[in-house]
């Protein structure tokens, strides 16, 4: 199954209006006619209606880090699937492990979230990801498969089409450290052999499964050479649009 590679910049609590306003008109300057990769970039809230603005008429779509599973009411400090729809967000990424470590985020409310962004229109990257302590004591597949079984829990393989996954070895987000391709590749080939138990063979084969986890331009092309890596969650690498440039050039 040719799955079509797709790479996501997560520009997590980086970049003022100014910068990226800069930044984004520069990525939609270096690939926004780029058609044989899907590629997204998630800014931080305060910044989305301006590059959705830029981005607008672009191949580059639109994301966010993050969404609250309620509609609306008094939810101090949080922003709905409908907010984000009406600024002109169609990503949204669930359970990065920054959520999950600082935030309280578990499998429960990442599920919730999924469904109520799915039920909204938006397109779910949902991240699992084991800790170091984790892979060291051998839980690593426990605790890949207790995340991804808890994002799919009670979705249909028609909104599950709609989801794409994130493999973020957390030892590997922002250190330098990267997991080798064999690794990541190992790790996707089980999140696909998960969701072929939940959900078929048929949603397993068409689920796009990103790698992340300081993938850069040095190192994106044996990343994304791998048979179940099809494409990237990227963060420091996505707050510069020649290193952004360089991961999607190869995919
Ligand atoms: C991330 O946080 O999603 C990530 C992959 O970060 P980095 O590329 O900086 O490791």
């Amino acid at each position: 199954m040719a799955r079509k590679t797709f790479i996501a910049g997560n520009w997590k609590m980086n970049t003022n209006l100014e910068e990226a306003t800069k930044l984004a008109q520069d990525i939609v300057a270096a690939m926004g006619t780029v058609t044989d990769v899907d590629i997204a970039i998630c800014p931080p809230y305060t910044n989305l209606s301006e590059v959705a603005r830029i981005v607008k008429g672009s191949t580059v779509k639109l994301g966010a880090q993050d969404v609250y599973w309620e509609a609306s009411g008094a939810y101090t400090g949080k922003v709905s699937c409908g907010m984000l729809k009406s600024v002109g967000v169609t990503y949204v990424i669930i359970g990065h492990s920054e959520q999950r470590q600082y935030f309280g985020e578990t499998d429960e409310t990442v599920n919730k979230k999924v469904k109520a962004a799915l039920a909204a229109g938006l397109l779910p990257i949902i991240c699992v990801g084991e800790t170091l302590d984790e892979r060291k004591s051998g839980k690593m597949d426990d605790v890949i498969a207790r995340q991804t079984k808890g994002a799919f829990t009670g979705l249909s393989a028609e909104d599950a089409d709609k989801c794409t996954i994130a493999y973020e070895p957390v030892w590997a987000i922002g250190t330098g450290e990267t997991a080798t391709p064999q690794q990541a590749n190992e790790a996707h080939v089980f999140i696909r052999s998960i969701i072929k138990e939940m959900l078929g063979e048929a949603v397993a084969d068409a689920m796009r499964i990103q790698y992340g986890g300081s993938m850069k331009p040095g190192n994106a092309k044996e990343l994304l050479a791998q048979s179940d890596v099809d494409g990237g969650l990227i963060g420091g690498a996505a707050l510069k649009a020649d290193s952004f440039f360089g991961i999607v050039q190869p995919a």
